[in-house]
C-alpha cells in the first residue's frame, strides 16, 4: 500500500528516519507538505521563516524530483488533508518526524485520523536524544542545563545518521498539488529580504555547505570567537536546524574525527548544540513557554510599554550603538550575533521594562532561525522568568558590553555606518563624545544618530525597584 510521507520541520532527505521507514514499507511514498492554519505553538509563521521556506520547499521538491518522486504542497488543517489525500491513494498510513513543539496537537490529529483507519507512525529525528530519555534520576525533567548536559553525555553518541536515499518509489500518478508561488510566501513591495539571499540558501545543499565549511575549518577559534560579533566562528546553522534541513545528529557526528587541537572547540560546540535539546525539554514539559512566565513570580512584574521606544527598539534607533547594530543585522539578514541577542533582549526588558513577549514575538517575526523552543527559552532566560535564567538583577551595561565584545568596535560600524567614521574610543558612546570629536565623524546627536532614548543608570535603577516588588 502507499505511504503518505508528511514532511513538517524535517525538509531534508539525509538522515531522515521517517523517508527511510516510508521507503522500507516497500510502496510507493507520497510526500507532502501541509500549510496549516496557525495554532497555539504552530504559527504564524514570521515573516522571514516564510521567505525561507518558499525557498526550502522548492528545494525539496526539486531534490525529491530527481529521484523521481515529488512534493505536493496542500492548504488546510492536517487532519482533513491527510485524510482526503489517504482516501483519493488508497494510503493507511502516514510517516512523520517528531516535531516535539506540537506533540499536544498531533495526539489529536492521530485520534481524528484512526476515526478513518488511517494510523500513524512516528519517529525520531528532531534532537539528538528524544526528551524523554534524557530524565533525573527522580524520572523527571531537568530545569537546569549543566546536569542535563552530563546527563545527555551519559546516554551515549545520538544515534548514528542514515544517508539519503538514492530512489524515491512513486505511485502512477500522484495528487495534484497547490502552486508554491500562489501561496504568497515571498515578500511583497518593498522587498526587505533583498540581502537574505547573499547571506542564506535556504533548502538541504545550503545546510550541508555550512556544515562542510565549519567543519573545514576545524571548528577555528569556535570558543573565544563565539563570543565576538565581527568575527564569523560559529557555524550558521541555525536556520537550517529550525526548518529540519539538517539533523542535529548529523552534525554532532560530522565534528568527530578533527585534529586533536580542535577538541575543546568541538567539545564546546556540541555543548551549545545541546542547549538546542535542552530548550526543547522545557518546550515539552511546559507548551505554554512562548506565553506564561516558567517562574510564576514575574506573573506580577510590573512591565510598561512606550510604543515610541518600543518601534526605536525594532529599528536599531536606541542611541545605543551595540543595541542598534544588533537590531539592523536582524533587519537585513533575518539573523543576530548571539551575544548581541542576550544585549538587545537584555535592553529591551530591563532598559525599556517592555514584557519580553513582545521581543519574543519580534525576533519570531524577524529571525530565519526563529525556533518555538530556542526562542522562548532565550528569551525567559534573559528575562530572568525561566527554568535554568539568568537571574533579573544581572543587568547588562550596553556599553561596557559593547566595548568589551567588539573592542574596535567593527560590528557597530559595519551595521550603524553613520557611525562609521567615530573615535574607537566614543563608538560605544557617541553620547559621551566631545563636540569636536562627532563633527569630524560627520555625526550630528539626534539628528544623523539618535541619542539614548532612555539613560542606562536610571533605567537600572527603574528595574532593580520593580524586581524588588516581586521578589
Ligand atoms: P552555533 O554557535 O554554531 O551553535 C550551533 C547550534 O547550537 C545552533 O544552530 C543552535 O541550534 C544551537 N544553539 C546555540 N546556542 C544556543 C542557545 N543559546 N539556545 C539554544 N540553542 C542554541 N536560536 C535559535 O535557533 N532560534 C531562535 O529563535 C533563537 N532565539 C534566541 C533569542 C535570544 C534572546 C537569545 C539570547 C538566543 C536565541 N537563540 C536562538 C540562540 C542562539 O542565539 C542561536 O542559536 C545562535 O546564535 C545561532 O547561530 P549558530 O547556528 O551560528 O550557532
Amino acid at each position: 500500500a502507499p505511504a503518505i510521507l508528511w514532511f513538517r520541520k524535517d525538509l531534508r532527505l539525509d538522515d531522515n528516519p521517517a523517508l527511510h521507514a516510508a521507503i522500507e514499507a516497500g510502496g510507493p511514498v507520497i510526500p507532502v507538505y501541509i500549510r496549516e492554519p496557525a495554532r497555539l505553538n504552530i504559527g504564524p509563521l514570521g515573516a522571514a521563516q516564510a521567505w525561507w521556506l518558499h525557498h526550502s520547499l522548492a528545494a525539496l521538491q526539486a531534490s525529491l524530483k530527481s529521484l523521481g518522486g515529488d512534493l505536493i504542497l496542500i492548504s488546510g488543517k492536517a487532519e482533513d488533508v491527510l485524510t482526503d489525500l489517504a482516501r483519493k491513494t488508497n494510503a493507511k498510513t502516514v510517516f512523520v518526524n517528531h516535531a516535539y513543539e506540537r506533540t499536544l496537537f498531533d495526539r489529536g490529529i492521530a485520534i481524528e485520523l484512526k476515526k478513518h483507519d488511517i494510523a500513524i507512525r512516528a519517529f525520531h529525528g528532531q534532537l539528538l536524544h528524544e526528551p524523554k530519555s534524557i530524565r533525573t534520576g527522580a524520572g523527571s525533567a531537568f530545569k537546569v542545563f549543566t546536569p542535563f548536559w552530563n546527563a545527555l553525555q551519559k546516554v551515549g553518541e545520538p544515534q548514528e545518521p542514515t544517508d539519503a536515499p538514492t530512489k524515491i518509489p512513486s505511485p502512477e500518478h500522484l495528487p495534484p498539488s497547490e502552486n508554491l508561488d500562489h501561496w504568497a510566501l515571498l515578500p511583497k513591495k518593498p522587498d526587505w529580504a533583498v540581502d537574505f539571499g547573499r547571506m542564506w540558501t535556504p533548502g538541504e545543499a545550503g545546510a550541508q555547505e555550512k556544515l562542510r565549511n565549519f567543519v573545514d575549518r576545524e571548528l577555528h577559534d569556535y570558543r573565544r570567537g563565539r563570543d565576538l560579533p565581527s568575527v564569523e566562528a560559529t557555524s550558521l546553522l541555525s536556520p537550517h536546524l529550525a526548518h529540519g534541513e539538517v539533523s542535529a545528529a548529523r552534525i554532532w557526528h560530522a565534528v568527530r574525527g578533527l585534529p586533536t587541537r580542535a577538541s575543546e572547540d568541538i567539545a564546546h560546540f556540541r555543548r551549545e548544540l545541546a542547549w538546542r535539546d535542552f530548550c526543547y525539554n522545557l518546550l515539552t514539559e511546559f507548551p505554554e513557554l512562548h506565553d506564561r512566565n516558567w517562574d510564576d513570580r514575574f506573573d506580577g512584574f510590573k512591565w510598561e510599554y512606550d510604543p515610541k521606544e518600543f518601534h526605536a527598539w525594532t529599528m536599531g534607533l536606541t542611541g545605543y550603538p551595540i543595541v542598534d547594530a544588533g537590531m539592523r543585522q536582524l533587519w537585513r539578514t533575518g539573523f543576530m550575533h548571539n551575544r548581541i541577542r542576550m544585549i538587545t533582549a537584555s535592553f529591551l526588558v530591563k532598559d525599556l521594562m517592555i514584557d519580553w513577549r513582545k521581543g519574543e514575538r519580534w525576533f519570531r517575526d524577524t529571525l530565519v532561525d526563529a525556533d518555538p523552543a530556542n526562542n522562548c527559552a532565550n528569551w525567559q532566560w534573559v528575562a530572568g522568568s525561566g527554568a535554568d535564567a539568568s537571574p533579573f538583577f544581572r543587568i547588562f551595561n550596553p556599553v561596557l558590553q559593547g566595548e568589551k565584545f567588539d573592542p574596535d568596535g567593527d560590528y557597530v560600524r559595519e551595521h550603524v555606518p553613520e557611525l562609521a567614521r567615530l573615535d574607537r574610543k566614543y563608538v560605544h558612546k557617541p553620547f559621551e563624545a566631545p563636540e569636536h570629536v562627532l563633527e569630524k565623524a560627520g555625526i550630528e546627536l539626534g539628528k544623523t544618530y539618535p541619542k539614548p532614548i532612555v539613560d542606562h543608570a536610571f533605567a537600572r535603577d527603574r528595574a532593580l525597584a520593580a524586581y524588588r516588588d516581586i521578589r
